[in-house]
């Protein structure tokens, strides 16, 4: 694989700086779990740290958000999600495994798409617990995308016959809403209402003592979490090295 040593690496990111002594160098911040992009992925990643007792930075190159806050915020979640239930939906955690093996194709191993289809519901409840909301207006139609008053919708091929003839359909595609008197622009995308809940929630928990800050260098987003002591202390400088030497 291409490093960041090799002569023909043309990327802007350098290999990261490595010092043969810890004490001698003056750090930043000190944390035991530094999260890299402050995307949907990095905002639960750092809110399930922080929930374990660490002691987390968030930083991304921008502002946080990525492709997550660019999304349609479609969470494909089932096996009898309580949003399901709602809206009359009869599925099962098989039921999934069974459609979603027809669409991966053992592209995914079949190990961890049963996880994931087993642990769906509970990764929903996770989501909400952190202040996502979801609901179970179902839409009656297929739909590729469904109209703003829909938030439960067959995202997928679910009841194509080829399909429904070995998985039951059941719709899955759980579309973040925003909470009422929520921010939205018109137009806005809904992975902001499935992002920024997360942020919120990653802004009070995680740092409860300070408000998200912009570091020295531009465009820097960072939490720091206060909760614990440090302990399996992270030495920062070499990871933010990696991504952006300074300039
Ligand atoms: C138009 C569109 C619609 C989509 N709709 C859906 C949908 O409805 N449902 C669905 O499940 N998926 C959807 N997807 C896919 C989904 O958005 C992504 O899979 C998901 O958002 C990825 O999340 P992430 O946290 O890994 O990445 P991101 O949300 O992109 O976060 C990555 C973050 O890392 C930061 N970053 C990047 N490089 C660095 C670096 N070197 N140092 C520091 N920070 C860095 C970025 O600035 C960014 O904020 C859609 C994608 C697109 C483009």
């Amino acid at each position: 694989m291409a490093s960041p040593l090799d002569p023909t690496w043309y990327s802007d990111v350098q290999a990261p700086i490595e010092v043969a002594d810890n004490d001698s160098v003056q750090w930043d911040e000190e944390v035991d779990v530094a999260v890299v992009g402050f995307g949907g992925a990095g905002a639960c990643a750092a809110l399930e740290a922080s929930d374990n007792g660490a002691r987390v930075m968030a930083i991304d190159r921008f502002r946080g958000g990525g492709s997550t806050t660019l999304s349609g915020g479609v969470n494909y979640t089932g096996g009898g999600s309580k949003q399901q239930k709602q809206a009359g939906v009869e599925d099962t955690p098989e039921e999934m495994f069974k459609y979603l093996t027809q669409e991966a194709k053992g592209v995914v191993e079949d190990s961890t798409l049963k996880k994931f289809c087993d642990e769906s519901v509970k990764n929903l409840e996770w989501l909400e617990s952190k202040n996502v909301i979801f609901s179970g207006n179902l839409c009656p139609h297929k739909t590729s995308y469904p109209i703003s008053k829909y938030r439960l919708y067959y995202s997928g091929n679910e009841s194509v016959a080829e399909y429904s003839q070995h998985a039951k359909p059941a719709p899955r595609g759980h579309i973040a809403k925003e909470k009422a008197g929520g921010f939205a622009l018109p137009g806005g995308f809904p992975g902001g209402a499935f992002y920024r809940p997360l942020k919120e929630t990653s802004i009070k928990t995680v740092n409860p003592l300070s408000s998200p800050k912009i570091s020295n260098r531009t465009g820097w987003f960072k939490t720091i979490s206060l909760t614990t002591a440090l302990k399996n202390t992270l030495r920062l400088m070499s990871i933010t090295a990696l991504f952006y030497p300074p300039t």
